[in-house]
């Protein structure tokens, strides 16, 4: 008798990535720190005492004009481009929709591998540009004003797939300079600063958003300074000081309570650390970093974490912090639990935390026509999932 046979396992990967990538899949050179290309050309032949040389040259038409195509690189052989042509490819994600606000702000809609998606903020201003850069497809926290934690599908993204969201904005605001002209470095940029900002917990992707922000910040690449980049983090306390060794940019956390209780349902993962612990870890930052103030994030939330008592009880724990706390309207999305604090209100918490001498700017909500402002980002599909769900329970379905 026959035995039946025995279906292979099928695997995630297998269901989601296409098929024609498996055999041959080439390496991508973008994401790939100095030390990662060395190793990826000594592989492909380039003699060991060549390989600084050649890291240097591919590197900065990498990320310096921004090159994709391996002719275009005139100073290497022709020779040596075939090699790089059959062993690699320089991929980005995909940009699916591009989204323009009233007010300038752009979003980008990325697919990643396997289908994924991820969202991307261009937020133009007088003199320079923010891109609010996404480092996980959705998010595993929870906090209850956040829409991208109501998200079920979670990835990390691969440090091409963080370096690709900068390295995509700067193609669509044609920022790249043209080879042969000189540095390329005039006038202001239009991309100046990143802010970890987009969809996900930055510091439970480390080693990724570690090895993205030192390509970004490679002065013969992009280029951008690490004061020009923060890191926003929910509080994942035992990342902090690595954060501060190991990549060294601004740090802003998301703080948005002054008592545990509140804090816990907020931003639940105070359960494992709780404001205390974190506000030990944040007071190294600046010493590990000789860097500037934290910024303590604080979303306005009405009748939540909004009183006079609150933003006194903020002051305190603040002591000893070099800090500016960024006061955040809350930006409602479909189904949001909160309401966002009223001006008035947002005022007065203002006055008090200046009044003790911190700088408390309010953040002015950008780009919410297009559901691009802060913890609006959700993927479209997911989004398309749940109105769906939604159609078929108002229908009684
Ligand atoms: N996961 C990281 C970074 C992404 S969130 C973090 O939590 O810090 C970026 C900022 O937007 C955080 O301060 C977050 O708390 C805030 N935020 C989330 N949802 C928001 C909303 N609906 N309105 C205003 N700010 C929100
Ligand atoms: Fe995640 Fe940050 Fe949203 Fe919290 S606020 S769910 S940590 S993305």
């Amino acid at each position: 008798m026959a035995t039946p046979k025995t279906p292979a396992p099928v695997t995630p990967d297998a269901l989601t990535v296409p098929r024609k990538e498996a055999p041959e899949a080439k390496t991508n050179l973008i994401g790939l720190t100095r030390p990662a290309l060395r190793e990826a050309l000594i592989a492909v032949g380039v003699p060991e005492k060549q390989a600084k040389m050649r890291v240097g040259q591919v590197w900065q038409w990498l990320y310096h004009w921004g090159v994709r195509d391996f002719d275009a690189m005139t100073n290497l052989s022709k020779a040596f481009r075939a090699t790089l042509a059959e062993n690699f490819v320089i991929a980005l994600p995909e940009v699916v929709t591009r989204q323009v606000s009233e007010d300038g702000t752009r979003k980008y809609l990325v697919r990643i591998a396997g289908g994924h998606e991820v969202e991307v903020v261009y937020i133009p201003e007088e003199g320079r540009g923010t891109l609010c850069v996404s480092s996980q497809v959705g998010c595993t926290l929870t906090c209850s004003f956040c829409h991208t934690g109501t998200q079920k599908l979670v990835r990390n993204l691969t440090a091409a797939e963080i370096v690709g969201q900068v390295m995509l904005a700067r193609d669509d605001l044609d920022e790249w300079p043209e080879p042969g002209t000189g540095t390329g470095d005039a006038g202001p940029r239009l991309l100046s600063n990143i802010v970890l900002m987009g969809m996900g917990e930055p510091l439970y992707n480390f080693e990724n958003v570690r090895d993205a922000m030192k390509i970004v910040m490679d002065g013969e690449g992009i280029a951008l300074g690490r004061r020009r980049i923060t890191l926003s983090t929910s509080g994942v306390v035992p990342e902090i000081a690595r954060t501060a060794q190991e990549i060294g940019c601004l740090l802003a956390v998301s703080f948005h309570a002054t008592t545990d209780a509140v804090r816990d349902v907020l931003v639940p993962i105070n359960k494992r650390w709780n404001i205390e612990a974190l506000l030990e870890a944040l007071r190294e930052y600046p010493k590990a970093t000789n860097s500037e103030r934290i910024t303590f994030e604080y979303v306005m939330l009405n009748g939540v974490n909004d009183t006079d008592e609150d933003a006194h009880r903020l002051v305190k724990l603040l002591d000893g912090i070099p800090a500016k706390v960024n006061l955040i309207p809350f930006n409602e999305w479909p189904g949001s639990a909160y309401t966002r604090s009223s001006n008035n209100r947002i005022r007065a918490f203002a006055t008090i935390l200046m009044q003790a001498g911190y700088a408390s700017p309010i953040r002015t909500p950008r780009g919410e026509d297009i559901m691009a402002a802060c913890g609006q980002l959700k993927s479209a599909t997911e989004r398309a999932r749940k109105s769906r769900a939604q159609i078929a329970a108002e229908a009684g379905l």
